[in-house]
């Protein structure tokens, strides 16, 4: 669980660079407001758009972006440093090779993800679907190049894709999985302790996609389920009567909010149990 190697990466990057000289960052560098609010203490700007942009070496997000915000950026003379994640550049590619290829492409995400659109701006034609009723209302075409957004769960990716085979039947429809190995990895470990477990806890920044994804998750195999931000978030009452709790965390949440995590369950729930036992004694 926890942060992945492509932000990690992104912020050692731009906390090595920020030394040297003023840095932007083009968009939020992580989707937790924690990591945020410790990288603008360094001193690192973040900025959504370019107009805003007021130091001359600017940094592109572990999420990417389009060539064409690139291209832009170097039009107005910012050095561009780019912190992109190699499995958010996969998913360029792969969608680049599919119309290269003849295929009409579709992305399986979220439309307003800035990694999504990172990928779109540089599509002439495209749909982005994430719902059954969206893969029911595209119009047929011979030839669908389906790629995803690397943070969807690959189970949902899977049934859209054979959907939209479904669908078409007449149409070739090739998929390329570009869902990355640490979302399944995380998706996969979430599922199976959400499985075994009363009560469910997941961490991460509320404007994190993964961590939303991770939550809905495990809600369908575990009736308590809380998202929260940082150990402070956590009840002390959600706990009441809970044998087995379970504790995981999205893909842009830091170690020292993992750990503060654990170390407030071990002690909330070790409260709980010494509640429970003087309760027994009581009735001794
Ligand atoms: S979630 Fe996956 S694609 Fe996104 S930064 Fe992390 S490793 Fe890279």
């Amino acid at each position: 669980m926890g942060m992945c190697f492509g932000v990690r990466d992104a912020i050692r990057f731009a906390q090595q660079q920020a030394q040297r000289e003023a840095l932007t960052v083009l968009g939020d560098l992580a989707h937790n407001e924690t990591v945020l609010a410790r990288l603008r203490d360094q001193g690192i700007r973040m900025e959504n758009q370019l107009a805003h942009v007021r130091t001359s070496t600017l940094m592109i997000t572990a999420h990417g972006a389009s060539e064409r915000t690139i291209n832009q950026a170097l039009e107005r003379g910012f050095q561009v440093l780019e912190a992109t994640c190699p499995l958010v550049r996969l998913v360029h590619r792969s969608a680049a090779t599919l119309v290269q290829q003849g295929y009409y492409p579709i992305i399986i995400g979220k439309r307003d993800h800035v990694e999504v659109r990172g990928l779109t701006e540089d599509l002439a034609e495209y749909d982005v679907i994430l719902t059954e009723s969206e893969v029911a209302a595209l119009p047929p075409r011979p030839r669908f190049g389906v790629v995803a957004q690397t943070t969807q769960p690959i189970d949902h990716v899977r049934h859209l894709v054979s959907l939209l085979q479904k669908r078409f039947p007449a149409s070739e429809v090739r998929f390329i999985d570009t869902v990355c190995l640490p979302t399944k990895q995380r998706q996969a470990a979430a599922i199976e302790l959400a499985q075994r477990v009363e009560v469910m806890v997941v961490a991460g920044g509320r404007q994190s996609n993964n961590t939303r994804e991770l939550t809905a998750a495990c809600q369908q195999h575990c009736p308590r389920v809380y998202q929260i931000q940082e150990a402070d978030d956590l009840g002390w009452d959600w706990f009441a009567g809970a044998q087995t709790v379970g504790f995981t965390a999205g893909t842009s949440t830091p170690d020292e909010v993992v750990e503060a995590v654990a170390a407030r369950l071990q002690e909330i729930t070790s409260l709980g149990a010494e509640q429970e036992e003087s309760k027994a004694y009581s009735q001794i």
